[in-house]
């Protein structure tokens, strides 16, 4: 069996293109702009580049972008002055905070100080309570992106065996709860977890959020399931260049599989279109507009 390739490049586009309509009419009929502040404290490369490119798609999609690059020895005081200020200003509809923060910054207060509707990182104690207990929330961008594409590929996930690998706060957990919510059965596994390749083979999908380079081989796949690879991993290439790969095996697991994102191109560009469907969602929350339709959990 060779895998269907699932396009998060291409469905990423069509988001964007969805987003930038209902921005076109919500300034045509209401006079609102939604507006996307995003905060970078330090000059760490790989941030840097994530923020430019957040920042041009925000612009692209016909929202207001707000950039916020301060020195890495900013105070944790004056950052969350900063904060302060961006929750109280009515041309902000979306905040977020580049992570990770320098080593003196407390990341979990910085976090827990957004407005929880402006929290477009979906990363407050708020939205993940919300999100837990199967309330409206503001859902975490990746693992809404992973979602977006399993339910774009298979429909309704209901009774579906999958297996998350990771529990971060940041992708493992909450894919876990949205996969839960589309009535899946979870297994979350860690680095604790035994018989892993068992677990991960009797799983219908496979969520991959491990930070480890083509960790998962394609004898873990199930034939025909469904793997989504979160993980982004810089190897060495050809003579002095890099390259990226997954947490899974790609080669092996194409043979595998029914479906599988690539990477680059797979989860990756749907993470920014998530942010940007988060900001519209946020906005029309914010505005008592009625949310647009499937872009958010
Ligand atoms: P993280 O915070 O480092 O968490 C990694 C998780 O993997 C932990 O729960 C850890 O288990 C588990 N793990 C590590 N080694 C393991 C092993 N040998 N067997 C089983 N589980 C193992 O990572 P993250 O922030 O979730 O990111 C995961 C990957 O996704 C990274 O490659 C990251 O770059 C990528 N990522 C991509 C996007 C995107 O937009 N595409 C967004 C975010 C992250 P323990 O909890 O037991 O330590």
């Amino acid at each position: 069996m060779t895998a269907k390739i699932l396009d998060g490049k291409a469905f990423a586009a069509t988001i964007r293109a969805r987003v930038a309509t209902h921005v076109a009419r919500l300034s045509e009929e209401q006079g609102i702009t939604p507006g996307l502040a995003v905060v970078l404290v330090g000059e760490d490369p790989a941030s840097q580049v994530y923020v430019r490119s957040k920042g041009r798609q925000t612009l692209e999609v016909g929202m207001k972008s707000f950039e916020h690059k301060l020195p890495a020895d900013t105070s944790e005081t004056d950052l969350l002055a900063l904060v302060e200020r961006l929750n109280g200003d009515p041309e902000v509809h979306g905040i977020l905070v580049q992570l990770p923060l320098p080593g003196h910054i407390d990341s979990d207060l910085v976090i827990n100080a957004v407005d929880p509707s402006k929290d477009v990182d979906g990363f407050h104690i708020s939205n993940v309570g919300l999100l837990a207990t199967g309330q409206k929330s503001m859902v975490p961008c990746t693992p809404l992106g992973c979602l977006m594409l399993l339910r774009d590929h298979l429909g309704s996930l209901a009774g579906a065996n999958a297996v998350v690998l990771g529990r971060s706060n940041i992708v493992g957990k909450p894919m876990a709860q949205l996969l839960l919510r589309d009535s899946a059965t979870v297994t979350i596994c860690h680095s604790k977890t035994r018989d892993l390749a068992e677990v991960t083979r009797r799983a219908d999908i496979v969520v991959a959020a491990i930070g480890r380079p083509e960790f998962v081989p394609g004898d873990w796949i199930g034939v025909g399931a469904t793997v989504i690879d979160v993980g982004i991993n810089r190897v060495p290439g050809e003579g002095d260049k890099t390259r990226l790969v997954g947490d899974v095996n790609f080669a092996e697991a194409v043979d595998k599989a029914g479906a599988i994102t690539p990477v680059p191109g797979g989860v990756g560009p749907m993470t920014i279109a998530c942010l940007l469907a988060n900001t519209l969602t946020a906005c029309a929350r914010a505005n008592d507009l009625s949310e647009p339709e499937g872009l958010t959990a």
